[in-house]
């Protein structure tokens, strides 16, 4: 007799307890880690799935142990009526914790809108302070509207507002201190995360790669020893550090220096529809296709499972085997 767990759990025993939604493959800008630079193919719109389509595979991942949303994309907030959809996900039993991840740039117009629908906690990323590193990034302008983003968010009082900062070793080292001294002012929690594999122009190479201790001994250098916080929830995926001054937080999300895959509780869905185990996931699982045959949310839970139990140990990028997903992260959701 085959024994159905109601949770999501893997081969090798983790659970699966966090979902990530991309709700869009569209964005505002142009990251070169991310998309290409021009004519970039979106998908029609009547691919994506609906609000209704997204809040019924939240419940039903709530059903099997989700408590924690994120929304992301492209850029989530290019999508009409996100407040929307947030509303919807925040009436579902079981769900506890809602996240954003977002370039900033529409922040300041929709920030007080996503609070009131239920949105706990904000990632905005920024990989720099200036204009010139934003526009050879982005290859696009807006430093100024993420930064007035940050700061409507704050006056609103979302609780947890983090910096996520992509760094690249020849662009950002220069960055470094700048940010930190931003963060520490503004009092937001900043996160560097290693550049991954995930570039739509596949131009990624292993040397561009600026890793989390090289960046941690320049804040040491700055700021003096930084002090290991406990780690309360091993599947979170940076390591943390308070400053010694008890003046802020600094957190190194590093897949590649040194991979987290082993505690890995996270799933992911694509805007159109498609679950993903990881990042890296060579497969997908079609939940559009279940929800628009009249599939039941018993066949919507069977194929989260099916997606959850063919999850591989980690994502072996360096492996002489690895090989890159075809998509590249705006069409996956970071
Ligand atoms: N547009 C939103 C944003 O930029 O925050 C949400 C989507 S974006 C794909 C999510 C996160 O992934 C961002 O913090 C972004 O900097 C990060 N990211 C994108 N491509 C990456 C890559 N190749 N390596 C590491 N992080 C990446
Ligand atoms: Fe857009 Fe975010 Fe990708 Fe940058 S990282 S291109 S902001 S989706």
């Amino acid at each position: 007799m085959t024994v159905i767990t109601p949770q999501l759990v893997d081969s090798f025993g983790r659970t699966h307890t966090n979902l990530r939604i991309s709700v869009t493959d569209r964005c505002n800008i142009r990251c070169f880690y991310c998309m290409p630079n021009e004519n970039v193919q979106f998908k029609p719109k009547h691919e994506l799935l609906t609000f209704e389509e997204i809040v019924q595979v939240a419940q039903v991942a709530a059903g099997l142990g989700v408590n924690k949303l994120r929304l992301t994309g492209g850029e989530p907030l290019v999508r009409a009526n996100l407040d929307r959809l947030i509303a919807g996900l925040a009436r579902i039993d079981g769900i506890e914790d809602i996240a954003l991840t977002t370039n900033g740039i529409l922040l300041a117009e929709q920030a007080a809108a996503l609070k009131d629908a239920g949105l706990q906690r904000l990632n905005v990323s920024l990989d720099g302070l200036s204009a010139t590193t934003f526009r050879a990034i982005a290859r696009r302008e807006g430093l100024e509207r993420v930064l007035a983003g940050i700061a409507a968010a704050q006056q609103l009082g979302f609780e947890k507002i983090r910096l996520n900062a992509v760094a690249i070793l020849g662009l950002t080292e220069g960055e470094i201190l700048p940010l930190a001294r931003f963060a520490r002012e503004r009092r937001l929690e900043l996160r560097f995360i290693e550049f991954m594999p995930l570039d739509a122009e596949q131009r990624w190479r292993h040397d561009q790669v600026l890793n989390g201790e090289t960046i941690r001994r320049e804040l040491e250098r700055e700021w003096g020893e930084l002090v290991p916080v406990t780690r309360t929830d091993p599947s979170q995926p940076a390591t943390d550090f308070d400053f010694a001054d008890g003046r802020g937080r600094i957190g190194f999300i590093n897949p590649i220096s040194q991979p987290f895959c082993g505690d890995c509780n996270r799933l992911r869905i694509t805007a159109e529809g498609q679950l993903r185990n990881c990042l890296f996931s060579m497969e997908e699982w079609d939940a559009r296709r279940v929800l628009r045959s009249g599939g039941t949310n018993a066949e919507l839970a069977q194929l989260l499972r099916d997606c959850v139990l063919h999850k591989k140990p980690g994502h072996g990028i360096d492996s002489p085997e690895f090989l890159r997903p075809e998509r590249a992260m705006y069409q996956i959701g970071g």
